[in-house]
């Protein structure tokens, strides 16, 4: 171990959960290290939506770095949504709220350049923390190169989160989990800027394809599906995807002259419709780390940011308080739920609802394309 350092609060990861914990943090002068295993600008397997839940979060935490995203080249605004049923039967929904499609590796890296500015932070760039140690008394983060004391840690650290193995440990329920994999293509046909597309099939209940436009041409394609379902039907999502886009069906022949960058890659989504704990002594858990991601959508990025900001909301208190104790923190499990525990429940009715009987899809799409009021629950979706 080549160093040691006192923190009052270590970020364990620097994702939009990290970064937006960390920027509400800045205003309080607290000592605080967030670390990442990887160096920036890094890539982060995702579908680019950047839903309006970060946008508000943004404003909110960092007023200054909204306006820069409004006019930059690498954010697309999204401006609707067209949904594609089972049988073909599709609507396009217009949104009503600032949302944007960028890359992750453009997105973050403007997050963390933001935070780096107003030098709040150490930050720790590819260190890998590999042990986490909490107690009442004290909270230690151990990297492959320092070991780090804090009064406080906000695990931030992603699906795969080390903070939540250590403290929580590793389960995982493929009721309430998804797999996901995705690639960059260019030159699909019929694209429309700024117009996401979701296509649901008859053959693959609990799933959806997706192409989000990018800036220059380019598209986010990818499929994902419910890890239960992955499993039982022993689907091999990279070779489905494959599949989809270079048959002679109506989605291979948009393909038929694109490139690719890159290969496809997967990860793992989290999904919020099972409860977590999100918090114990001298901890809290954000993002994916504490399964955060919408049930129904497979957005995760505002909800990662959202919870962020109340974890460093909750961070304040404890010093203000000096109390780091489990019940305390549970007040950050219980606001996080009362924002987003609805919802989660919602969504997963309707994950199980399209899912259990796909037909439903082609129902809904044709009664929103006749009544308004339908078409406009279903822009609440995004
Ligand atoms: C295929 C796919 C498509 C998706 N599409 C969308 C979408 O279109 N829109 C949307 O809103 N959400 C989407 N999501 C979900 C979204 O990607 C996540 O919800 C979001 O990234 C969560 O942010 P986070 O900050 O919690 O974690 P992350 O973004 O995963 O960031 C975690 C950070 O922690 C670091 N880290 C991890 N382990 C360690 C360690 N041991 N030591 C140090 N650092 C570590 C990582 O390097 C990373 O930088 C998608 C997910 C997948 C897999």
């Amino acid at each position: 171990m080549s160093d040691m350092t006192d923190y009052d609060v270590v970020i364990a990861g620097a994702g939009p959960a990290g970064t937006a914990c960390a920027l509400e943090l800045r205003k309080h002068n607290l000592k605080t290290a967030l670390i990442d295993a990887h160096a920036f600008p890094r890539d982060k397997v995702c579908g680019d939506a950047i839903p309006h839940r970060a946008v508000k979060t943004i404003k909110q935490i960092a007023p200054e770095l909204y306006r820069q995203i409004r006019t930059e080249p690498a954010m697309m605004p999204s401006t609707g949504c067209r949904i594609v049923s089972p049988s073909g039967k599709e609507i396009e929904i217009r949104f009503s709220l600032e949302g944007y499609i960028s890359k992750r590796l453009d997105f973050d890296y403007l997050l963390l350049q933001h935070l780096l500015e107003t030098r709040s932070v150490d930050f720790y760039e590819e260190e890998k923390i590999v042990s986490v140690n909490s107690s009442e008394e004290k909270a230690e983060v151990i990297t492959n190169k320092r070991l780090l004391r804090s009064k406080l840690i906000i695990g931030c650290d992603g699906a795969h989160s080390e903070v939540r193995k250590n403290l929580m440990g590793n389960f995982i329920d493929p009721a309430h989990y998804c797999g996901a994999v995705r690639g960059y293509f260019k030159g699909i046909e019929k694209v429309k800027e700024g117009l996401m597309e979701i296509h649901l099939f008859k053959q693959m209940p609990y799933a959806y394809f997706w192409i989000f436009p990018l800036p220059g041409g380019w598209a986010n394609v990818g499929l994902g599906m419910l890890s239960e379902k992955i499993s039982a039907q022993k689907i091999n999502l990279r070779k489905t995807m494959q599949e989809l886009i270079s048959g002679s069906s109506s989605m291979g022949v948009r393909f038929k002259n694109t490139v690719m960058n890159g290969e496809i890659t997967g990860f793992g989504l989290p999904l919020g419709s099972l409860r977590s704990t999100l918090s114990g002594n001298r901890f809290m858990l954000c993002g994916d780390a504490g399964s955060l991601i919408d049930p129904a959508t497979g957005e995760g990025i505002g909800n990662a940011m959202l919870s962020g900001m109340l974890a460093a909301q909750q961070a304040v208190k404890c010093f203000e308080k000096n109390d780091f104790s489990r019940k305390f923190l549970n007040r950050y499990d219980e606001e996080v739920y009362r924002r987003l525990g609805n919802e989660f429940k919602s969504k997963y009715r309707l994950q199980l609802l399209i899912g259990s009987k796909p037909y439903l899809a082609d129902w809904a799409i044709s009664a929103a394309q006749k009544f308004p009021w339908l078409r406009k629950q279903m822009q609440k979706l995004f």
